[in-house]
């Protein structure tokens, strides 16, 4: 048993009572968040950083922030150092996707776990504009890279491009864990069912594909333009033997999502009834693939 098992163990047997002040100890850091959030996009939307209080587009090298990663002219790769000796990892996460989020919700952010690297700790890509953030950790690096000069150390790597082309790369930095990322990162990879990390405000197209369906759907537009859709839809019918679908309501159905904007698939139900409907819903052309590393064995 790990020091995360013992934790929740500990939790778990903790009296009612005691249980209670930690449920509301988790409201209040809930109501902190919000609050925190509402700053971040008050000042986000006037073009200024909540935490440093310049403009997004000013650097000033003594107020080492986090907007400097909207690469603010005057900041080099090398000031990265900066960032992560005063953010940890979860900050740095959190604020790029409250960014992301700006500009389009869901869609920019992209922590699908891919075939071939199922169970890396981390692998994440979030764009905004002309900016894609990438962030990587394989149980390598987790452990640290014992036999090598760098990186010995729990940590993980980052990359930054710019309109494309390469700004950081992967190999430029070994970024240390703190302790709270660390932890973080444990609750996330054992899956516990009583405990999850959620990024308020911050959700991507992950934590939307594995909430409930049916308000996912509810929630979709049709677009126009099927290379900026966040989601693709896939409506299987099949109807029982002898009982075929009227084309009136099939017509009724396709005009409702005209005039809506609401799929197809979010309709179905309610004018297909004695047909079984499955939906399929799958991440669309606009969201961003995860920035491969390559990883190079000396
Ligand atoms: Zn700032
Ligand atoms: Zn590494």
């Amino acid at each position: 048993m790990d020091k995360l098992d013992n934790f929740l163990q500990t939790l778990k047997q903790l009296p009612e009572d005691e249980q209670k002040i930690i449920q509301s100890k988790n409201i209040e850091e809930l109501d902190a968040a919000e609050r925190e959030h509402q700053e971040f996009q008050n000042s986000f939307v006037r073009g200024n950083c909540y935490l440093c209080h310049l403009p997004l587009t000013a650097f000033d090298i003594s107020k080492s922030c986090l907007h400097w990663l909207l690469n603010p002219e005057g900041f080099k790769k090398r000031y990265f150092e900066f960032i992560y000796a005063h953010y940890s990892y979860f900050q740095i996460e959190s604020y790029l996707r409250w960014v992301a989020n700006q500009e389009i919700p869901l869609q920019n952010i992209n922590a699908l776990s891919q075939e071939d690297t199922k169970n890396k700790p981390i692998e994440l890509t979030i764009c905004y504009k002309s900016l894609e953030w990438s962030f990587s950790c394989s149980e390598s690096d987790l452990q640290g890279h014992k036999a090598s000069r760098y990186g010995q150390f729990s940590h993980y790597h980052f990359q930054m491009r710019i309109a494309e082309k390469p700004f950081i790369n992967y190999t430029d930095f070994h970024i240390p864990f703190t302790e709270g990322d660390l932890f973080k990162l444990g609750i996330i990879r054992k899956n516990y069912p009583a405990l999850r990390h959620v990024f308020p405000f911050g959700d991507g197209m992950k934590e939307a594909l594995n909430a409930e369906p049916d308000k996912l759907l509810e929630n979709m537009q049709l677009t126009t333009d099927e290379n900026k859709s966040s989601f693709h839809l896939q409506t299987v019918v099949t109807t029982e033997p002898g009982k075929p679908i009227s084309i009136d309501k099939i017509e009724a159905m396709i005009k409702e999502s005209q005039k809506t904007r609401k799929p197809l698939a979010a309709l179905a139900h309610k004018y297909i009834n004695d047909a079984s409907v499955k939906v399929m819903i799958s991440p669309g052309e606009s969201v961003p693939e995860i920035a491969k590393r390559t990883i190079r064995h000396r």
